[in-house]
C-alpha cells in the first residue's frame, strides 16, 4: 500500500510525503502510538515511499524496490525486533555491524526497530551511537508503543512522529465508526470522549441500529478470530490482520461484557427508550 492509500493518521503521512519530495529525509525518526495502530504497516509504507526509484514522495507499487518491499524481501532494509520481552545489546551490535556495510542494492540502509521500547538500557546506549554518527544514507524507524521508556538522548534524536488512533478520515461507513469506538473502549478513554464520539452516530433511531449491529460484528468476530483459523466464521475477514491484532490485547470477558452491553441497547431500542440515553448507557456498561 502507498502512503497516501494509508488509513488514518493524515497529517504524519502528509510529513512524511512531504519530507520525501523535499528530501529531507531525517536519519532517525520514531513513530509513537498505542499497540491497537498498525505502526508496522506505516513504516513499512514510509520505508517502500523513500527507497521508491519512480514515485513522487510516495510508493509507485511497481518499482523493483516497490515489489521487493511488498514482498517482504529488500535487501537493504533490515527489521529488528524483540526477542522475549526485549531488544539486548547484543542485537543492537549485530545491527551496528550490519549498518558498517554498504547497502546491497541502493543508496540506504533503513532499519525498522519494533518494540524500540523493550531496548534494555544497555541497547538504547549503544544504539546511541548509531544514532549520532549514522553512515550516510542510513535512516533508522523505531516503532513504539511507550516513549517514556526510551531515554530522552534517544528521544532528541529522532523526528517523532506521534499517531493517533482516532484519527481516522471520516467516519461515513458504521464499521469504521464500530472499530472507532470498541478501540476507544478498550483504551480505556472516559466516558465523555466515547460519548462526544457517538453523539454524531446516533442521531436517528436506524442510524443507532447500524451502529450496533456493526459493533455487535466486530466484538464477534474478535472473540473468534483466534479459534476461526480458516476464516469461515468471521464477517470481516477482509480486516483479518486488524482483528487478530486486536484481539490478543482483550480478556474473553470485556468482549462478552461488550456484547450484552449491545444486545441490552438493542431491546431498549426496541422499546422505544430515549437513543441518546440508550447509547450512553451501553458505553457505561462497556467501560465498567
Ligand atoms: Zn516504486
Amino acid at each position: 500500500m502507498s502512503l497516501k492509500d494509508t488509513r488514518g493518521n493524515g497529517k504524519v503521512v502528509e510529513r512524511m510525503i512531504r519530507g520525501i519530495k523535499n528530501r529531507s529525509i531525517s536519519h532517525a525518526y520514531l513513530l509513537e502510538g498505542n499497540s491497537s495502530i498498525d505502526k508496522l504497516a506505516l513504516a513499512e509504507n514510509f520505508v517502500k515511499a523513500i527507497l521508491c526509484k519512480e514515485g513522487e514522495g510516495d510508493s509507485c507499487e511497481c518499482c523493483s524496490s516497490c515489489n521487493k518491499l511488498n514482498h517482504g524481501n529488500h535487501e537493504d532494509v533490515i527489521y529488528l525486533a524483540a526477542e522475549g520481552n526485549s531488544i539486548k545489546d547484543e542485537a543492537v551490535e549485530e545491527l551496528q555491524s550490519r549498518l558498517k556495510k554498504k547497502p546491497y542494492v541502493g543508496d540506504r540502509n533503513i532499519v525498522i526497530l519494533r518494540d524500540a521500547d523493550t531496548m534494555t538500557l544497555r541497547a538504547q546506549n549503544r544504539l546511541l551511537k548509531t544514532l549520532e554518527e549514522p553512515a550516510p544514507g542510513t535512516v533508522l524507524i523505531l516503532l513504539s508503543d511507550n516513549m517514556e521508556n526510551l531515554t530522552q538522548t534517544i528521544l532528541s534524536r529522532c523526528v517523532i512522529f506521534k499517531l493517533n488512533p482516532y484519527e481516522t478520515m471520516d467516519y461515513k461507513n458504521p464499521l469504521e465508526r464500530a472499530i472507532l469506538i470498541a478501540d476507544m473502549v478498550l483504551d480505556r478513554k472516559p466516558f465523555y470522549e466515547i460519548a462526544r464520539q457517538l453523539a454524531d452516530d446516533t442521531t436517528g433511531k436506524d442510524a443507532a441500529f447500524e451502529l450496533l449491529d456493526a459493533l455487535e460484528i466486530w466484538y464477534r468476530d474478535l472473540a473468534i478470530c483466534e479459534y476461526d483459523s480458516h476464516h469461515q466464521l468471521i464477517c470481516h475477514t477482509d480486516k483479518i490482520d486488524e482483528l487478530k491484532r486486536r484481539s490478543r490485547l482483550y480478556q474473553r470477558s470485556a468482549v462478552d461484557k461488550a456484547v450484552a452491553a449491545i444486545e441490552e441497547a438493542r431491546n431498549d431500542l426496541n422499546r422505544n427508550l430515549n437513543i441518546s440515553y440508550t447509547i450512553k448507557n451501553m458505553i457505561l456498561k462497556m467501560i465498567a
